[in-house]
């Protein structure tokens, strides 16, 4: 439910009357200020507020029934686009943010290599997964702590900030102290327990779509951070599970401006494991630039062959640069910012 208030309403007036919204029927309340709009979003189980009581509140101008479950994901509670900012990079709105690094950090040397070869064509943000969410047990697992410390050298080096993925609560301190963005991995984006625990902190969350999640699926596990009071939440299209085997998963383009149109969220494309092969990166990157993503995260490796995860996938440091000039040139149409 959300009230739009009269124009030239004094705020104390309005503290006056959020104050009494809370005290009685126990909500939360989300308020959005704009040039031409003054809103107020009730939050919490707003079934047995009675419309008209609200309407009657002399201050409401009009009063907005939310249909859809997702209330502070929602772009009716927040006309104008969310704009994260991680260390002055700002991810949103009118700019294209590209993420680029490992799909793991395998060692030393070769993070800060690829690290510096993805920064000098002009990478914003540095990613690489240090726990890993493996089909098999038996697979390389990732390097854990020791991993993120080499991501933190490699942040000191380039002065990019840095994204990797969190799976499990025992590690939020950590990830809190030493990474700038936490990712949550499509496996985990219906574990409520670990989204409500991310959402207690203020770090920027990226997260990605699930195997099988629906679109409203997918907002309603934003909304789960949102409500506990984070709401730096960038979303992730990571390709779906279909009957089509051919691709690693197909990429739900329309997703962009589905999302884009009911979410004030911003949302960026992951073509490395929606297509899961080196060569579709690069059209699946320019695709989601023209749909009007709000960046992509690709994955890439000094010697894909040799990738301990994710090699069929991942495109060399200089296909990279390529892409990221055919990128840079299609923005200037597009009207984009790639900074
Ligand atoms: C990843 O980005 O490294 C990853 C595991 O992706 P997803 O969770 O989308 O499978
Ligand atoms: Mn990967």
């Amino acid at each position: 439910m959300m009230l739009v208030i009269k124009e030239g309403i004094p705020q104390e007036e309005i503290e006056r009357i959020k104050t009494k919204l809370i005290k009685e029927y126990s909500v939360d309340i989300h308020e959005s200020i704009g040039k031409n709009y003054h809103l107020l979003g009730l939050v919490g189980d707003t079934a047995s507020i009675d419309p008209s009581v609200i309407q009657s509140i002399d201050i409401v101008d009009n009063l907005i029934i939310i249909q859809e479950p997702y209330k502070k994901a929602n772009r009716k509670f927040h006309p104008t686009d969310t704009v994260v900012d991680i260390l002055g990079q700002k991810i949103g709105h009118d700019t294209f943010t590209v993420i680029a690094g490992p799909c793991s950090i395998e060692g030393n040397e070769d993070y800060l290599s690829i690290s510096e070869k993805v920064k000098a064509s002009g990478a914003h943000i540095l990613r690489g997964g240090a726990f890993k969410p493996r089909t098999s047990p038996y697979s390389f697992q990732g390097m854990g702590e020791e991993g993120i410390e080499i991501m933190k050298e490699a942040r000191k080096k380039t002065g990019l900030p840095i994204v990797s993925e969190l799976m499990s609560i025992d590690k939020i301190d950590f990830f809190v102290e030493n990474v700038d963005i936490i990712q949550i991995g499509a496996r985990n984006m219906q574990n409520y327990n670990l989204l409500q625990e991310v959402g207690k902190t203020n770090k920027p969350i990226l997260l990605k779509r699930g195997l099988s999640a629906t679109i409203e699926e997918f907002l309603m596990s934003a909304e789960y951070i949102m409500a506990k009071g984070n709401e730096n939440v960038i979303l992730c299209e990571r390709g779906i599970r279909t009957f089509e085997k051919y691709t690693r998963n197909t990429l739900d383009i329309s997703a962009v401006p589905v999302i884009k149109k009911h979410s004030h969220l911003p949302i960026i494309i992951d073509p490395s494991h929606a297509g899961g092969k080196w060569w579709l990166v690069e059209p699946l990157a320019k695709a989601a630039m023209a749909v009007g993503a709000d960046g992509i995260m690709i994955e890439v490796h000094n010697d894909p062959q040799k990738a301990l995860c994710d090699g069929d996938q991942s495109i060399k440091p200089e296909r990279f640069d390529d892409l990221m000039s055919t990128l840079k040139n299609m923005s200037v149409l597009l009207d984009k910012k790639m900074q």
